[in-house]
């Protein structure tokens, strides 16, 4: 019998024997479980087996599968159900580990940071606008894809009034330089986003700070907003991601508007 703490990202019926749920551990990565009918397990179990449910899980390993046998919940993030918005903004962040993060990978960095995402989430004290770049590019860094935050990859100037990142690149230009280039290639290079000192110093707290820090952080909406875009391509660009949760959460966003 293996004991874990477990985050629950997705499940899929199978059927009336039960459902898999896919959880995302400190030991074990990303690992599927089978979860037998719900016919004999009791309400504190379906409860710590549903999605976005933390919890203290027992499991039984036969060969290379795993069964579900019970579980003491920790923390159940039902809030998010409330919340369109919110729920589809973690389905995303869930999707996005599901799909990169390999089995066997043993980590917690990963598991804190989607914890306290959610926990900031779903306590409405930081705005899902700000959670998402702040998620998106630590996941990256921590992944082993990290921008180049330092330097004008010209002219080394570290402090730029003005510059552009580049997704592709993930590194960035002051605006004299990148003009520079610009004008000898005559188009725009590099997937390139505008932003000033603000949005580096953002991009620069995201990926450099210490994990518990991550979330003392204010900036203005358009800097938010810049450096969402640019979150959002980088991780699409180096990670090969194309994510169906991620379009919902951009339809959702665009309905609130109206
Ligand atoms: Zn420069």
């Amino acid at each position: 019998m293996l004991s874990m703490k477990g985050l629950v990202l997705h499940e899929t019926q199978a059927g009336d024997k039960g459902r898999f749920i896919d959880m995302l551990t400190e030991e074990l990565g990303v690992v599927t479980v089978f979860v037998r009918g719900s016919k004999k397990i009791t309400g504190k179990s379906i409860a710590a087996t549903q999605l976005f449910s933390y919890a203290d899980f027992c499991i039984e390993q036969c060969k290379d599968r795993y069964y579900y046998q019970n579980a003491k919940p920790i923390r159940i993030f039902y809030q998010l159900r409330e919340n369109l918005r919110d729920l589809s903004l973690a389905s995303y962040f869930a999707e996005l580990i599901r799909t990169t993060v390999p089995k066997d990978k043993q980590d917690n960095i990963i598991l804190r940071l989607i914890l306290n995402t959610l926990f900031y989430l779903t306590e409405g004290k930081r705005d899902a606008k700000m959670l998402k770049p702040l998620f998106e590019l630590r996941f990256a860094s921590e992944m082993g894809f990290m921008p180049d935050v330092l330097m004008c990859k010209g002219c080394m100037n570290h402090l730029p009034e003005r510059l552009v990142f580049s997704a592709s690149e993930g590194c960035f230009w002051c605006r004299s330089c990148y003009d520079k280039l610009n004008k000898n290639e005559g188009s725009d290079l590099y997937n390139a986003y505008y932003m000033s000192l603000a949005g580096l110093e953002m991009i620069r707290h995201i990926t450099l700070v210490d994990l518990d820090r991550l979330f003392n952080f204010r900036a203005g909406d358009e800097v938010i907003d810049i450096v969402s875009r640019f979150s959002e391509a980088f991780i699409c660009s180096h990670m090969s991601v194309k994510l169906r949760s991620l379009e919902f959460y951009h339809n959702i966003e665009r309905n609130m508007k109206y």
